[in-house]
C-alpha cells in the first residue's frame, strides 16, 4: 500500500471550523435559507458553479455549512474528493442508485445486503422505475462478471456482509469494475476505519451514520462519499436525487454527529478488541462462532490483507446455537437476567445488541435464500458493546451459556 495517510490522519488534517465567537466547536448554521451578499452571484449558485467550496449557500435542502462540515470530515475519513450527508443510510443508498441509473438500467449487487437495500433493489426500483438488479455471490468474481450486461450502471456491495460477515474483495471487484467502466459502490457501515474502500479502488462509499459512527443509537443519518462531480450531481437542481427527493440531513444532527467522529477510532478499536476476545473464548468452548478476526473465518486472510490494522476486525460476531428457540432463550437470559446487552436490531451501539438474524433483519429472504447464504435459524448476531469491563461481560455471557445448557460450568 502507498504512503497515503490513513483515515485518522486525514481527518486530523482537515480544516477545523471554529464557532462564530471563536468556540472550539463550530456554530450550528440553523437556517433554511441564506443571504446572497452580491445578487449577481445568484445565477452561478443556481447553476452549481459556486457552492460550499466557495462559501456560497443557497437553501437548506441544498448545501448547509454544518452538514458540509461533517461531510468534509467523512470525505477525509474515506479519502474521497467530496461527500455529502443525507437523512439516513437508506437515503444515501437510494440517492446513489437513482443518480447512477435511469429507467431500464441494471445493477449487479451482492446477494447478502442490508434488508432495506435488498427491498429497494428487488422490489421498489423495478416497480417504480424499471431499474433491475441481478443478485450474485459477490465473492465469486466470475459470477459478478457474468451478471454484467450492456445496461449495467453500478456494481454494489457491502464491505462486510450482514449477518454472514463475509468480506468483499474490493480490489478484485474494482479491477473488474474499471475494466468495464462501471462504478463500484461499497456500503462501509460495518467497517468504518477498518476498511478504506476508496483506497482499495472503489468509486463510491456509503455509510449509515446510525450505527458505529453515531455510536449512541440515538440518531439516523447517512453519507455518500465520491468524486466531486458525482456528489455535485446528487445536488443538481433539476435531476439530483438529494435535492429533488429531499432526504436532507438536519444541521443539528450534523453538528452532533461531527462531535462523535474524533472518538470513532478509539471506539472501533475497543469494539474490535472485545469482539475478538469474546469470539476466541466462545471458540475455546467449542461453540459455533463466526468472527473475521478468527483464523477459522473464511475471509480471515482476505481481511488481514485489506484492513487497516489499528482498528481491529470489527464489532460484530455471530453464534449459531442450533435453533431459533435456543437463540431466543439465550438472548432472554442475557438481557433479562444477566444485563449483558439488549435484544434489538441495529449495531454499533455502546452497549451490546443482539438479534436472531433469520427472524429479524434477514426475514425478508426466502428460507432457500437464507440457507444458501448460510443464515441458519439459530444464528444469533451480536454487536459487541464497549461498556462495563470485558471480564464482567464474559462472566455474564458464560453464565447465560451455562444456564441454557450450551456449555458446562468449569470444574
Ligand atoms: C442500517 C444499515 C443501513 C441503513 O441505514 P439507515 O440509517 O437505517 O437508513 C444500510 N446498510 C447497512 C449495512 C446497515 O447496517
Amino acid at each position: 500500500m502507498s504512503a497515503r495517510m490513513n483515515p485518522v490522519e486525514r481527518m486530523a488534517n482537515t480544516r477545523h471550523e471554529f464557532g462564530e465567537h471563536g468556540g472550539v466547536n463550530m456554530s450550528i448554521e440553523a437556517s433554511s435559507t441564506f443571504t446572497v451578499i452580491d445578487p449577481e452571484t445568484m445565477p452561478e449558485i443556481f447553476a452549481g458553479q459556486k457552492g460550499p467550496n466557495a462559501g456560497c449557500y443557497l437553501y437548506g435542502r441544498h448545501f448547509n455549512p454544518t452538514v458540509y462540515n461533517l461531510s468534509r470530515q467523512l470525505a477525509a475519513m474515506e479519502g474521497s474528493d467530496f461527500a455529502y450527508c443525507a437523512a439516513s443510510g437508506m437515503a444515501a443508498i437510494s440517492a446513489v442508485v437513482m443518480q447512477q441509473c435511469n429507467a431500464g438500467d441494471h445493477i449487479v449487487c451482492s446477494d447478502t445486503v442490508y434488508g432495506g437495500t435488498y427491498a429497494l433493489l428487488k422490489e421498489f426500483l423495478p416497480l417504480k422505475c424499471g431499474i433491475s438488479t441481478s443478485f450474485v455471490d459477490i465473492g465469486d468474481i466470475d459470477a459478478v462478471q457474468r451478471a454484467i450486461n450492456e445496461r449495467t450502471r453500478l456494481i454494489y456491495t457491502e464491505s462486510c456482509s450482514n449477518p454472514t460477515l463475509r468480506v468483499a474483495d474490493v480490489p478484485a471487484l474494482a479491477d473488474l469494475a474499471k475494466s468495464r467502466a462501471i462504478p463500484l459502490a461499497v456500503d462501509n457501515t460495518f467497517t468504518p476505519l477498518i476498511l478504506n474502500p476508496i483506497d482499495l479502488g472503489a468509486d463510491i462509499v456509503v455509510h449509515s451514520l446510525t450505527k458505529f459512527i453515531g455510536g449512541g443509537s440515538d440518531m439516523i443519518g447517512g453519507v455518500v462519499c465520491g468524486s466531486s462531480d458525482f456528489i455535485q450531481s446528487l445536488m443538481d437542481l433539476h435531476t439530483g436525487p438529494l435535492m429533488i427527493l429531499g432526504p436532507t440531513m438536519d444541521p443539528v444532527s450534523a453538528f452532533q454527529l461531527s462531535l462523535r467522529l474524533p472518538h470513532l477510532p478509539v471506539r472501533m478499536a475497543e469494539h474490535g478488541r472485545r469482539a475478538l476476545e469474546i469470539a476466541r473464548r466462545l471458540q475455546g468452548l467449542g461453540l459455533k462462532v463466526s468472527y473475521p478476526g478468527l483464523e477459522s473465518h473464511t475471509d480471515h486472510t482476505l481481511l488481514a490483507r485489506l484492513r487497516c490494522p489499528d482498528y481491529g476486525w470489527g464489532g460484530l460476531l455471530t453464534l449459531d446455537v442450533g435453533s431459533e428457540a435456543m437463540a431466543n432463550a439465550l438472548m432472554r437470559t442475557l438481557q433479562n437476567e444477566q444485563q449483558f446487552g439488549y435484544v434489538a436490531v441495529s449495531l454499533g451501539y455502546f452497549d451490546t445488541l443482539m438479534s436472531c438474524s433469520g427472524s429479524s433483519t434477514s426475514s425478508e429472504m426466502t428460507d432457500d435464500d437464507k440457507r444458501k447464504a448460510g443464515i441458519s435459524p439459530g444464528l444469533l448476531r451480536m454487536s459487541v458493546g464497549i461498556t462495563g469491563s470485558l471480564e464482567q461481560r464474559w462472566t455474564q455471557l458464560e453464565s447465560a451459556l451455562i444456564a441454557n445448557g450450551l456449555c458446562v460450568a468449569a470444574a
